[in-house]
């Protein structure tokens, strides 16, 4: 087959390379969609969820620059629920259940409806190159070369995958998938630095074959917390998931057998992600605890097959089935499909720049799991970044990149490129310094504008935002115009002083136990305001004061990266820090704030609580 030249092509259908693709073809670029089959693409190699806490902000910032995740996730959503709800809206995660076949087919749908974006089906076996390394196309299985401005290369799990089930080893990308090894010499050959990290899955089970009666239900939220800044509603029928819990048999069953687990019994070579753990580390690492709890989160609405969501496992057949029918439900549970474990290459990221191109091979860029990282979130972010970067390139416009106070993005960005990785990297809201600043609610004023200027917002997006934007300038205002006396707002139900002065509508919003919906009802000047937006105000107005310190804070650490640590200081009194962190300064004892800020895993969020603990002598 012949194909003429394309300026981007994107290696690999998963969730980092339609992504990709998609925003590509967003910026008017000719781009090809290279993956084994068509079917892989929007396929979840793992558990059928979108989002969670500091996943669901990525989410929603790949939404606000107009890419598809957080829209295909509200449609094949069968549970919505707004993880940390009881805390503020700065570590508020919204995440869903999602229906494995409908996420499919609905990023399936988001593809083809991209018209001119081709999707090839092929193996790439190798990258085309110049004199001077400049990667300028690649080279299918049969033969054909494709040339090309820029390539993205997307191949997840897939180079040098290996899974494992006991001590049976299998090579593949994911389960019944093939692996992708001429690929993964050729990277080899870059010069760029590679490791082994491994991951793993639990076994499928039949639902038919589960005892549901006693367990205990898990309801998704009444009103839904959608992914996209465009949708307002929920797409599909919305079910339950049910709770069961393993006990001491099940943890007995697992020790006896641990020298048989792939992890455990030394078949393994890569390091796994350690806040996913599997079955076995959690029955060694928190060895006091008796049980540990399990979603069952049914895979779609049309198959029969349950994903046990915190018992994935690389123990043999024999020992699966004997331990998951020693759980409450699952007595007479049937296996569909065993859990493995997978090991693969992924290439250091500090070999990259803040545009995920390669450094040293100009043209080639890399996104998703390859880069180190783990999650469908985390892959999708990097494949809009990358995209972005790689149209930018082949224009010959200035590479984009997108700082830590403007977005999860930048953070998960900057700290992949400049601290790597030594355990699959997951977003979590504590990787961010101005977490009060990257909420969830405002990922659309902070990224949308930018999106437009980069050029990959379509209209109707663009339109839907300015809409919004003058809409809340105008609630806003109307708020902000109106004096609301003491006796009013105690009539109101709020708690504050009756000498204290009369304060504006908006300043309202502040108060801790202003309910919009009773502000709009009882003031006549704001009947006609839209709770949405009035809550949307209460979310900035509540943060303003609090994001304003925090600028001051992260402002103050960087004038004081020289400052010493006095000798002696107490890192394990420090409050605010997890006991891990605390631990690491403990270990190495830095001796300035900049030393600490080098030590791997310590976050910028990190040293902005120990500067305040240096300062108040703690
Ligand atoms: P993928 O989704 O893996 O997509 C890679 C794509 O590249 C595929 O479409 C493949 O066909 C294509 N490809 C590869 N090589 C070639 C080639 N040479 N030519 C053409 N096409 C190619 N994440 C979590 O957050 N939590 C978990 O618990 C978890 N467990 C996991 C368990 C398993 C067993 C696996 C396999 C993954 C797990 N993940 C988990 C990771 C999650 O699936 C990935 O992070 C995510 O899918 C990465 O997206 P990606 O786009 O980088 O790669």
């Amino acid at each position: 087959m012949k194909h003429t030249a394309f300026d981007v092509l994107v290696i690999g259908a998963g969730h980092a390379g339609t992504e990709a693709a998609h925003a590509a073809w967003r910026m008017g670029a000719r781009v090809a969609l290279i993956t084994f089959q068509k079917s892989d693409i929007g396929v979840m190699s793992c558990n059928p969820a979108i989002g969670g806490l500091g996943k669901g902000h990525l989410v929603r910032e790949i939404d606000a620059l107009d890419g598809i995740m957080g829209r295909v996730a509200d449609r094949a959503a069968i549970q919505f629920r707004l993880l940390n709800r009881r805390k503020g809206p700065a570590v508020r995660g919204p995440r869903v259940q999602a229906d494995r076949a409908l996420y499919q087919a609905a990023m399936q749908s988001e593809i083809n409806a991209a018209h001119g974006l081709e999707v090839i089906e092929a193996e790439v076996v190798d990258l085309l190159s110049e004199e001077d390394g400049t990667i300028n196309g690649v080279r299918l299985g049969d033969g054909t070369d494709i040339p090309a401005g820029a390539t993205i290369l997307t191949s997840g799990t897939f180079l040098r995958g290996l899974m494992h089930i006991g001590d049976e080893k299998t090579v593949g990308g994911r389960h019944g998938a093939n692996a992708s090894m001429r690929l993964a010499d050729r990277i080899r050959d870059l010069g760029v630095r590679i490791g082994r990290l491994k991951t793993g899955t639990p076994p499928r089970i039949r639902r038919s074959s589960i005892r549901f009666e006693g367990l205990e239900e898990q309801v998704g939220d009444e009103t839904p917390t959608l992914f996209s800044f465009l949708h307002d509603k929920a797409f599909a029928p919305q079910i339950s998931c049910s709770i069961t819990h393993t006990n001491e048999r099940t943890h007995d069953i697992i020790r006896a057998n641990l020298d048989r687990s792939a992890m455990y019994g030394g078949m393994i070579d890569g390091t796994g992600p350690r806040y996913c753990p599997s079955i076995e580390d959690k029955v060694v690492r928190f060895s006091e605890k008796t049980s540990h709890q399990i979603f069952l989160e049914p895979e779609s609405l049309t198959s029969d097959l349950v994903y046990p969501n915190g018992i994935s496992t690389s123990l043999p057949a024999d020992v699966q089935l004997d331990y998951v029918r020693s759980i409450a439900g699952l007595e007479q549970a049937e296996i569909a499909q065993l859990g493995y474990a997978i090991e693969y290459d992924f290439v250091d990221p500090r070999g990259l720049t803040s545009g995920l191109m390669v450094h040293g091979a100009r043209g080639l860029y890399l996104a998703g799991q390859i880069n180190g990282t783990t999650g469908y979130e985390e892959a999708a972010g990097q494949g809009l970044v990358a995209a972005i970067n790689a149209v930018k390139a082949v224009r010959g416009e200035e590479a984009v990149r997108f700082s830590r106070s403007e977005g999860y993005l930048g953070v998960m960005i900057d700290d992949l490129t400049t601290r790597g990785v030594t355990e699959p990297y997951r977003m979590f809201t504590s990787r961010a310094e101005y977490r009060l600043l990257l909420r969830a609610d405002n990922a659309d004023s902070r990224l949308t504008p930018r999106g437009v200027e980069i050029g990959c917002v379509g209209e109707r997006r663009a339109a839907t935002f300015g809409a919004k934007a003058a809409e809340l300038a105008d609630h806003r205002s109307s708020m902000e115009g109106e004096l609301l006396s003491a006796k009013t707002l105690i009539d109101l139900g709020l708690n504050i002083r009756p000498d204290s002065p009369a304060r504006s509508g908006y300043e309202t919003l502040r108060l801790k136990d202003c309910d919009p919906a009773v502000l709009i009802a009882a003031v006549p000047a704001f009947h006609e305001l839209k709770i949405a937006a009035v809550e949307q105000l209460r979310c900035g107005a509540v943060y303003d004061s609090y994001v304003a310190r925090q600028l001051k804070e992260i402002e103050s650490v960087r004038a004081n990266e020289g400052l010493a640590i006095p000798a002696g200081f107490d890192f394990g009194a420090i409050d605010g820090l997890s006991s891990e962190v605390r631990s690491k300064f403990q270990t190495v004892r830095p001796e300035t704030l900049a030393q600490a800020g080098r030590i791997e895993g310590i976050t910028p969020a990190a040293i902005v609580v120990l500067l305040a603990a240096i300062r108040h002598g703690t």
